[in-house]
């Protein structure tokens, strides 16, 4: 039998400098995850690693620091092909980010699939990078955008959905896990439902990747994309899965160097996924950075992450219910280490700005999801993220410091 990985949470937080600081003269609490992950020592040694001794560019060159890096961004792309256990490495292109992956597809699908008068499903919790693209996408082609609703709880409403679904349906793009709400949607039965009219599904995993384990062959997902600075990876990096079938099929949605077969004045031919989705000189570095942070949560366990942070939301739920006129927005059955308040009629922002002359950091605002602030009539909320590093005692701090909020503007 495996042997359960115990949870050493002090020595996870010495992978991760950034954490041992003061801001405004206190000890940093950082619980702003959602919007980024910091970056544990390995990740950060690799990047430094390969900048002072091995960069070169990828793929195109024959001498020996091109052709170790081109070796080492060919095994990130198979570190990334098994943790998320796709069926072939050629399935997974490396991207910019969440952003620029679903903005891949909404163009190369839109481009070859999608005409005036079809329809495209997302969901009222969309974080804008899952609405705009496809928005623009209809207005391009003439085409719908139909949105399932969500109920207060801030769960989709799968009955609204199963009506939705239609002959016209071209593709459904669907959130995993919401930013603002830490929902986690049935994305499982949502495909189900597309498939049995042959509808494709995208998954945007850019909230997931880093709570619970993926099997995109489990899912049965057509596309999955994520962004690598939210796994603890660096920046400007991210991930598109694609089923073969797709990728084979759809054409490329930016062209150049890196992507051809053969060109000529007349004619250029394009090389095979997944090269032909990634035009120009990709970031190589930051992808082999993506995989040493994959590599690092296999090393911590991602059950063993999950339960830690189910632990976190639980506690820090219940002491935040403790504070006077405190009202949590997004109370689903199945959430993840997100929570969104507001204090009665204190502003998220007065509420933000006060946390962090106290040395917590948590974001204020829409969240990047204006239409679901919309839902629940607010202009904004304060929004606090856990991740693998934070503690109860760090909840302890933040459930005092918005007792004194309550107290300064109460
Ligand atoms: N979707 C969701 C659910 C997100 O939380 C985010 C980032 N906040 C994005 C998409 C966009 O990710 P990125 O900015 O890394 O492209």
């Amino acid at each position: 039998m495996a042997q359960a990985k115990t949870y050493d949470i002090d020595t996870i937080r010495r992978d991760f400098p950034i954490l041992h600081q003061q801001v405004h003269n206190q000890p940093l609490i950082y619980l702003d995850n959602a919007a980024t992950t910091q970056k544990p020592k390995p990740v950060i040694d690799k990047v430094n690693e390969i900048y002072s001794l091995k960069n070169s560019n990828i793929h195109r060159g024959v001498h020996y620091l091109s052709t170790q890096l081109t070796e080492a961004y060919e095994e990130a792309r198979e570190k990334v092909r098994e943790f998320i256990n796709a069926g072939n490495t050629h399935e997974i292109i490396f991207t910019g980010g969440t952003t620029h992956s679903i903005n891949a597809i909404a163009y190369s699908f839109g481009e070859k699939y999608v005409q005036a008068g079809d329809e495209i499903i997302i969901a009222e919790l969309e974080h804008h990078a899952n609405i705009v693209p496809w928005q623009v996408l209809c207005e391009r082609k003439d085409a719908r955008l139909k949105v399932i609703p969500i109920n207060d709880r801030g769960e989709i409403i799968m009955e609204a959905y199963e009506k939705m679904i239609s002959g016209k349906t071209k593709i459904v793009a669907i959130n995993h896990i919401s930013n603002t709400l830490g929902t986690i949607n049935d994305v499982k039965k949502i495909i189900n439902l597309a498939h049995k009219q042959d509808i494709p599904v995208l998954v945007d995993g850019a909230q997931s990747v880093q709570h619970q384990t993926i099997d995109v062959q489990e899912l049965d997902c057509d596309f999955f994309a994520f962004s690598g600075h939210k796994i603890y990876g660096p920046n400007g990096t991210g991930v598109l899965y694609g089923k073969e079938k797709w990728l084979e099929d759809l054409p490329p949605y930016q062209t150049g160097g890196e992507m051809i077969h053969k060109v000529s004045f007349e004619h250029t031919t394009y090389t095979s996924p997944p090269l032909k989705f990634e035009a120009g000189t990709s970031n190589y570095v930051g992808a082999i950075g993506m995989a040493e942070a994959l590599k690092y949560l296999q090393k911590i366990g991602l059950d063993e992450i999950a339960a830690h942070e189910k632990g976190l939301l639980d506690y820090a739920t219940s002491r935040l219910e403790e504070i006077p006129g405190l009202t949590i927005y997004g109370t689903a059955s199945k959430k993840i280490s997100v929570i969104s308040f507001l204090i009665e009629n204190i502003h998220h922002y007065d509420t933000g700005m006060v946390l962090d002359k106290m040395g917590i950091a948590v974001r204020t605002g829409h969240h990047c999801t204006e239409p679901l602030m919309n839902h629940f009539n607010v202009e904004g909320t304060v929004r606090c993220s856990f991740a693998m590093y934070n503690t109860k005692d760090e909840i302890d701090h933040l459930y005092r410091a918005l007792i004194k909020v309550n107290e300064m503007f109460g």
